[in-house]
């Protein structure tokens, strides 16, 4: 689904520059649930910025389920972008005056779909995510975890082939985190190509493969045990 190879990216400020992506090389096949961890600055939301095309890297290769991703035009890109995936972030980004129906739906709706199906669609996926009763509260009613619940079931909805989640458990409790984390377990479960950046260690052995970054380099990937929610009580 994902290939990429010696791919680099540097920031530049004035004179300076930051070599922040050192060369890195990974594959991602269909139906995996991936976390890439590493410690603060190490490069994580710089690289799952350049996997989700929100932003590109200055050398090197990525293929997105068979598509070279390089000097496509803004237009074809965004078409890719929603198409292809969906994005779940640390701060939710709920719109603060629209329900948790409307959030799921408005993507949506820019997708021109008629509004009988938004509804019916936006509806499924709150169930999914266990909030149906919720459906009409505003994001400002809601605990964190409700709120990403709400993000979740909005990625969802467009039927993403990939989800990208840029630490989705950091302004969480822990237990909270286990929780969405399980959701993001069970999404998987049903074929969903799912990765989550984190650097929190117990989140990344929720899932089935830890790609270790440090330094703007891959040091480690590898598979390991999945933790269920239920095995951290
Ligand atoms: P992480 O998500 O692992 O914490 P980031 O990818 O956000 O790391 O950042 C990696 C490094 O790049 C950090 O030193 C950060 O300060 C720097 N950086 C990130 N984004 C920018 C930017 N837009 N301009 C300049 N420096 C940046
Ligand atoms: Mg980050």
């Amino acid at each position: 689904m994902i290939q990429i190879k010696d791919l680099h990216k540097s920031y530049h400020m004035g004179s300076n520059s930051l070599h922040v992506l050192k060369g890195i090389n990974f594959d991602v096949k269909e139906g995996e649930l991936v976390s890439i961890m590493g410690s603060s600055g190490s490069g994580k939301s710089t690289l799952l910025n350049i996997l989700g095309m929100l932003d590109e890297a200055d050398e090197g290769q990525y293929i997105l389920d068979n598509v070279p991703i390089k000097n496509l035009n803004e237009k074809i890109a965004a078409k890719y972008r929603n198409e292809f995936l969906g994005f779940i972030f640390q701060s939710f980004n709920l719109i603060n005056y629209k329900s948790a129906l409307d959030n799921v739906s408005m993507p949506l709706y820019y997708k021109g779909i008629k509004r009988k199906e938004r509804t019916e669609r936006a509806m499924h996926y709150l169930e999914k995510v266990g909030l149906a009763e919720w459906s009409h509260h505003l994001p400002s009613e809601l605990s964190g975890g409700q709120k990403q619940r709400v993000a979740i079931a909005r990625a969802l909805a467009s039927d993403p082939k990939v989800l990208l989640a840029d630490e989705p458990t950091g302004a969480l409790d822990t237990k909270t985190s286990y929780e969405v984390m399980e959701l993001i377990q069970g999404i998987n479960d049903e074929g969903k190509t799912i990765l989550v950046v984190t650097h929190e260690d117990d989140i990344a052995h929720m899932t089935k493969r830890i790609v270790n970054l440090k330094d703007g380099l891959i040091i480690d990937d590898s598979t390991v045990k999945q933790v269920r929610a239920s095995e951290h009580v």
